[in-house]
């Protein structure tokens, strides 16, 4: 089958011909229908320091996709052949103690699929049957493979209390303006958005910003300040992992509020941490992947109840041939999400 590989140790991607994946006794195998590219994916590419440390070539990348089941282990419980469904790209152990406590997204043990093992770039792709997350048999497959990305966002949306509330999101990435439509349908009452790119600043309005501020040309501190009787918002959702939009976004915030942080700094940074938060009385929520299964079944109501429309995140379709290009646009910044097909006639809008 066709996959898209990391051969060995330094930049780059190829696509080549590899064996079909083993399907393990709690496996299933799935026939990847599409797969969106997500900013880990670029650093494996671009062989960045984060990559070095925790990639071992060789391996197939990707690690967001839907597919649809096409065979199953002897013990593989879950989703039956035919059916659609979305992937949980973090294996978990089962049996450690974050697992054993419901805090599964914490687990020690975590194996990420295109990360620590064999990924989802490819025509198949085994995983373990609990790891498979049936959709509706109608969802399109763009919508479908984003959703483990989506869950980043909801998960982040979801732990500080956003009802009623002035949200400020600092980052409209993918992540960021799903989590503007997240917060939208969660009840917060004022979103105001800020990024350095107008295209993004433009999906986060498409997603329910109330206000889009471009810190080159705005004044974010000053605007919040007047949006808020100059208390501040009482939420920070940080999708950046900038430096300036982190310190920014706590000097935002008001005293006793709350922040989530998702972005990821790449490298530890100089942090005000008397002023933005202890003198705040801030209470500061870390991020990491999704909670199992919360997450999963809170996007679902989010998405089955049509209070978060995705479509929008949509921009761009490639076959999966063209992964170069795909990744190249990724990279540029002037795009939502990039989605990609193996067999190019299961795409679900106009290819680029
Ligand atoms: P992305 O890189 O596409 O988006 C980040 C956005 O931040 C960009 O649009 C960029 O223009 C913007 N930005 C940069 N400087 C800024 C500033 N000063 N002010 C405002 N905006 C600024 O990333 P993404 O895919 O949307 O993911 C968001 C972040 O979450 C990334 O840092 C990613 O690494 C991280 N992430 C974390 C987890 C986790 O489990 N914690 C999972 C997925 C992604
Ligand atoms: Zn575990």
């Amino acid at each position: 089958m066709r996959a898209i590989v990391k051969p060995s140790a330094g930049p780059g991607l190829e696509m080549v011909d590899v064996p079909m994946p083993k399907v393990g006794p709690d496996d299933v195998l799935l026939q990847v229908k599409a797969t969106s590219i997500c900013g880990t994916d670029l650093h494996i590419r671009s062989w960045d320091p984060w990559a070095a440390a925790h990639v071992r070539p060789p391996l197939v990348v990707g690690h967001e996709m839907c597919g649809i089941v096409v065979d199953k282990g002897a013990n593989a419980d879950g989703p039956e052949v035919g059916q659609l469904v979305s992937v949980e790209s973090h294996v978990v152990c089962g049996r450690c103690r974050f697992c054993r406590t419901g805090k599964g997204h914490l687990c020690e043990n975590t194996q990420i699929l295109g990360v620590h093992r064999d990924g989802v770039y490819a025509e198949y792709v085994a995983v373990p049957a609990i790891n498979a997350w049936p959709d509706p048999p109608d969802m399109p497959y763009s919508i479908a493979s984003l959703q483990e990305n989506f869950g980043n966002a909801v998960h982040t949306v979801s732990v500080p209390d956003v009802a009623g509330r002035k949200v400020l999101v600092t980052g409209c990435g993918p992540v960021g303006v799903m989590a503007i439509a997240a917060a939208k349908a969660l009840g917060a009452r004022l979103i105001v958005a800020s990024d350095l790119s107008d295209y993004r600043l433009k999906l986060a309005a498409t997603m329910g910003a109330d206000i889009t501020l471009n810190p080159t040309r705005d004044d974010v501190h000053g605007t919040v300040m007047d949006l808020t009787e100059g208390e501040g918002v009482d939420v920070l959702l940080e999708m950046s992992g900038a430096p300036p939009a982190i310190a920014e976004g706590f000097k935002a915030l008001v005293k006793g509020g709350e922040a989530a942080l998702l972005g990821l700094t790449s490298h530890p940074i100089q942090f005000d941490l008397d002023d933005n938060v202890i003198f705040k009385g801030a209470s500061v929520h870390g991020i990491v992947g999704r909670k199992l299964w919360d997450t999963w079944y809170e996007m679902r109501g989010l998405l089955r109840s049509g209070a978060v429309d995705l479509t929008p995140v949509v921009t761009h379709r490639f076959a999966l041939d063209d992964f170069e290009k795909a990744f190249d646009l990724m990279e540029s910044g002037e795009c939502g999400k990039v989605v990609m097909f193996p067999d190019p006639s299961d795409a679900d809008g106009p290819l680029s």
